[in-house]
């Protein structure tokens, strides 16, 4: 089945529990057991073993072409599951350089007290990446926050298998419309499904996805730190996963469109979508995925002050971090994702207070378009 065949029938069982098309939330959360069954197959929410949860897995495993997949209850929840199922006390980590806020705090701030150690690679420099006796794992990001770059992610796959450690991916910014990094030769895949998957802004989930080995690995280590999905938030996910590739496909188009029309405004500076032939990583970005995504970054000629007046100028878009819902959102990320950063690091990421990101929705772009068009005019 294609993907968005697979987005409405995978997981889905046939018939539905007393004949039902949609798949029920199951609420309750203590189940009859069988003699015998392990601790972590008995049916009880918090051990994401319910009816509602299964299905929820069984479905995003197939949108990610993967023998099994996991709900988390957030996507920290999957990262640092994720971590403390691969890691222990004396094992080393490979990070991306450029990493979700969350994630990068996480690393720096408690790998120590954990006792793991971690190496900082250049995802655009393979030649550069080393491991140790102690290597366990290499982490990266698809494309990454707020500048859009994308990695050499096939180097990613080889460099891990050539030295035996695991490859893993946060695939949030891309969703699996635009890569699916196991069909790449990832071995374990996660994303804040709050973000693209549930794609309302209306939930907070995570969701990993690899072998069965592995995720049976990932759902005992998550099964004991208890970051459960709720029924109700898994019921939406589910739902929203329907319509996935028709969400996605539409942000795809509508980011480049705007990415198209901002290069061509004399009132912006420099526009940085992996769709435009100009940006650093067009080339290996378009052999690698299907989209280049809905988000993109800007500065305009005028500068922050310029940046100000152009969000407050804005009817469409409303000035929000977050990203990857139907509505359009627009922030500066100095000043919300990347506050917590001091001032130097930030603008040696390239990440100055007249940045300004875009998650572009499946508005109109007709509509966005003439929105941006009036609000340039203004600066
Ligand atoms: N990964 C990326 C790329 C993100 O943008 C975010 C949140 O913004 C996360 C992970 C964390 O996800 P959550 O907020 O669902 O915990």
């Amino acid at each position: 089945m294609r993907f968005d065949t697979l987005a409405v029938h995978g997981g889905e069982r046939v018939p539905g529990p007393e004949g039902s098309v949609v798949f029920p939330i199951f609420q309750g959360t203590v189940f009859t057991s069988e003699p015998g069954e392990s601790y972590h197959d008995i049916k009880y929410h918090r051990l994401n073993s319910t009816p509602s949860q299964v299905y929820l897995h069984d479905k995003l495993a197939a949108l990610e072409g993967a023998e099994a997949a996991v709900a988390t209850s957030s996507g920290m929840a999957a990262v640092t599951t994720i971590l403390h199922t691969l890691l222990g006390a004396g094992d080393h980590l490979l990070v991306s350089d450029v990493l979700y806020g969350g994630t990068h705090d996480f690393v720096t701030a408690h790998a120590a007290r954990l006792g793991w150690e971690y190496s900082v690679i250049d995802p655009q420099a393979p030649d550069s990446w080393e491991v140790r006796q102690n290597t366990r794992a290499i982490l990266v990001e698809t494309i990454t926050n707020p500048l859009l770059r994308v990695g050499r992610l096939r180097d990613v796959v080889s460099f891990a298998r050539t030295n035996g450690i695991v490859s893993v991916i946060d695939n949030t910014f891309a969703s699996p419309v635009n890569f699916r990094p196991l069909v790449a030769g990832f071995d374990l895949v996660f994303n804040s499904a709050t973000k693209y998957l549930n794609g309302h802004s209306d939930v907070v989930a995570g969701s990993v996805a690899g072998s069965t080995a592995l995720v049976e690995k990932v759902r005992h280590t998550l099964n004991l730190y208890g970051g459960t999905l709720d029924p109700h938030a898994g019921y939406l996910l589910a739902r929203s996963l329907k319509t996935l590739g028709v969400r996605v496909r539409q942000q795809n188009a509508n980011a480049l469109a705007l990415a198209e029309f901002l290069v061509g405004s004399s009132k912006v500076g420099a526009v940085n979508y992996p769709g435009l032939p100009g940006h650093p990583d067009h080339e290996h970005a378009s052999e690698l995925l299907n989209g280049f995504g809905g988000m993109l970054s800007f500065r305009l000629a005028g500068g922050a002050e310029a940046a100000e007046v152009f969000l407050s100028a804005l009817t469409l878009p409303a000035v929000a971090p977050s990203l990857g819902g139907v509505d359009t959102l627009i922030t500066r990320p100095a000043f919300t994702s990347h506050a917590g950063m001091s001032a130097e690091d930030r603008a040696a990421a390239g990440i100055t207070d007249d940045l300004i990101r875009l998650s572009v929705g499946i508005e109109d772009v007709e509509d966005l378009i003439a929105d941006f068009a009036t609000a340039l005019d203004k600066v």
